[in-house]
């Protein structure tokens, strides 16, 4: 049997650590308020380089505020950001809560827009059953694209056309096309898919519906002129 043992916080100027047994590693708890924001940072990584903390948060609160205003008010102001040391993928996002794998950013310290992509998520907050999955990350990487603070930094970059791509690749892949749309046919196109599957309205037509053109037929389109402007 496993206990959970609080210690007593200590503040150090104006910030909060607790530092608690969990699963027998010692977890630190940081809470940081901007405005209406609250982002409790929990790092289980004794280890973390303090730059990359300190980049993590301030990439929230730079990015976070203007993905709300550009795409769904309504979004949740209390983020809790963990920093898993037993998570093997890259990063997950669900409810407020984002999970960032330690071990990720051992190997990619500089892949501070991570949170821009799985903040988005939490902006995003479709409910289940809303519309299909390459479309959601295809979304939270076209805004990493757009709102991210050190994509070049990272090394991230979207992928050029390529014949064996296809839209429904998501990721990078489909952020492309849709950076596409946005520039060839509606400048509010994301904003417009995005708050439709959050109301679970998507419907394939809407692609037609917004741009005059089936999503195959912009796919086509796309695979014979794919210039964007980046
Ligand atoms: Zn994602």
């Amino acid at each position: 049997m496993r206990f959970k043992k609080l210690t007593l916080a200590l503040c150090l100027s104006g910030i909060t650590f607790w530092p608690l047994s969990a699963k027998g590693e010692t977890e630190e708890k940081e809470v940081v308020k901007k405005g209406k924001y609250t982002l409790t940072f929990v790092n289980q990584n004794p280890n973390l380089n303090e730059e990359v903390k300190a980049g993590l948060i301030k990439t929230f609160f730079k990015v976070y505020p203007k993905m709300v205003k550009d795409f769904n008010k309504e979004a949740i102001t209390e983020v809790t950001v963990t920093i898993d040391t037993a998570y093997n993928g890259v990063a997950y996002a669900h409810n407020g809560k984002i999970t960032i794998a330690s071990q990720w950013l051992d190997k990619k310290p500089e892949d501070l827009d991570v949170i821009t992509h799985e903040g988005m998520h939490l902006v995003q907050a479709y409910p289940g059953g809303s519309g299909p999955g390459w479309l959601t990350e295809g979304i939270a990487d076209y805004v990493r694209y757009v709102y991210g603070v050190d994509n070049e930094g990272a090394g991230w970059s979207l992928p050029d056309f390529d014949p064996q791509h296809h839209y429904k690749n998501s990721y990078r892949i489909t952020a492309r096309f849709l950076l596409w749309i946005n520039q060839r046919f509606d400048k509010d196109f994301v904003q417009r898919m995005d708050e439709k599957m959050r109301k679970k309205e998507y419907d394939e037509s809407l692609w037609s519906l917004y741009t005059g053109k089936t999503l195959e037929e912009l796919w086509d389109q796309y695979s014979i002129d794919p210039k964007v402007k980046i």
